[in-house]
């Protein structure tokens, strides 16, 4: 018998997606990805998504600040022991955490997780690496040699930030690094310290913009003598006496230390050979997201910039009847949780709908 609905991804969209799809008697089947996969982990597109991979989350809703040890009793009431152990580094040990603050990305993933576990979601350790959408029911194959029929699919693989690929950049990830202002950019480590942004668009203009709430400087490095950002936000933030350009340079390395993260940061220019060495306390890179949409090798229609494309306003239909999408691999605009948390809802009631329609449910 084929699946009713395969879900494709484990970020806010996917498990938010399997909850809706759960309580509506679908008995979804997740594709979370492995962890231990080496391209996953090469990409930075490991099980439970871009928030797995973060600190602390302040603007997801119904997560304000909260004392460390209620926030571990409560992982430890809320998950079974193997996924408790997961968080355990939070809360026992000698990096555990203490006082009030918002809950970690990890956490959070794992309680969408186990919310959709409660109401009956079957999950699959296993990426999806090939899809069959000309035959219906659909055909996933996995990474690990398995196919699954399915009358619908929802996918959800998100997309991944893109970074500038240096090993220093790499070593300070989570510890000054941050590819999300929105994200990151409270945190007390870039309170009134020097930051730098990387990125001559929107995001980078409007991420600089927002950093200089909380720093003492924003330094936004493009690669070029022109922004490529809208007029109206050039402006605003070329007016802000916060920021200052560095046109026509390019970051060459990120320098800190273990215990106190980035310290600076050199760049070079990309017309001469000058560089120069920034204090710095962190450093934001803004510089675009890529889709995780390999794997379909053509089998939807995607937009100019890669993502999948919605085919109806204001509905998660994709190119294919019966396959819907959801979260950042449809969304190269807001690129935020609980936008993605939303489209997840929006394609699994879409999903029903559809399947109830077809007579499938
Ligand atoms: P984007 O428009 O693709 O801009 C990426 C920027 O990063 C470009 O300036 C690019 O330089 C630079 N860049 C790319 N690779 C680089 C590298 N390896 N090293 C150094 N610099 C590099 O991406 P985005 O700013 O994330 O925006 C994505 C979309 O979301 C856009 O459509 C944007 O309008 C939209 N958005 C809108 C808002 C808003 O309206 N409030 C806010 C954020 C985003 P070049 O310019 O030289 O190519």
């Amino acid at each position: 018998m084929p699946e009713k609905v395969v879900i494709i991804g484990s970020g806010p969209a996917g498990w938010t997606a399997a909850i809706y799809a759960a309580r509506a008697n679908l008995q979804p089947l997740v594709y979370e990805g492995s962890a231990t996969w080496d391209q996953n982990r090469v990409n930075g597109t490991t099980p439970l998504g871009q928030l797995n991979l973060t600190t602390e989350v302040e603007n997801f809703p119904g997560w304000p600040f909260v004392d460390s040890a209620a926030l571990a009793q409560f992982s430890r009431s809320a998950l079974p022991d193997d996924r408790y152990g997961n968080l355990a580094h939070f809360h026992s040990g000698k990096r555990a955490h203490t006082g009030k603050r918002a809950a970690f990305g990890p956490e959070l993933m794992e309680f969408m997780r186990q919310q959709a576990v409660n109401f009956g979601t079957r999950i699959v350790t296993d990426d999806i690496v090939k899809v069959d959408f000309k035959k219906h029911p659909f055909v996933l194959h996995s990474r690990e040699g398995e196919s699954v029929e399915s009358q619908a699919v929802i996918v959800a693989t998100g997309a991944r930030a893109n970074y500038l690929g240096l090993p220093s950049e790499d070593k300070y990830k989570n510890n000054g690094v941050s590819a999300c202002a929105v994200c990151d950019g409270a945190l007390p480590r870039f309170k009134n310290k020097p930051l730098v942004v990387v990125g001559g668009g929107d995001s980078a203009v409007e991420e600089g913009t927002y950093l200089t709430k909380f720093a003492s400087t924003v330094y936004l490095v493009h690669r070029r003598d022109e922004l490529r950002a809208s007029k109206i936000m050039q402006d605003r933030a070329l007016s802000n006496p916060k920021i200052t350009m560095k046109w026509n340079r390019v970051v060459d390395e990120v320098i800190g230390t273990e215990a106190d993260g980035v310290t600076s940061v050199r760049l070079k220019s990309t017309v001469d050979d000058r560089t120069e060495e920034l204090d710095a306390g962190g450093m934001f890179v803004a510089i675009g997201h890529t889709p995780n949409t390999d794997f379909l090798e053509g089998a939807l229609a995607l937009d100019d910039k890669g993502f999948i494309k919605w085919t109806r306003p204001q509905r998660c239909w994709t190119s294919v009847e019966g396959v819907f999408s959801a979260g950042d691999v449809s969304d190269s605009y807001y690129k935020q949780a609980v936008t993605a948390a939303g489209t997840g809802c929006m394609a699994a009631l879409d999903a029903e709908r559809w399947l109830a329609e077809k007579g499938y449910h």
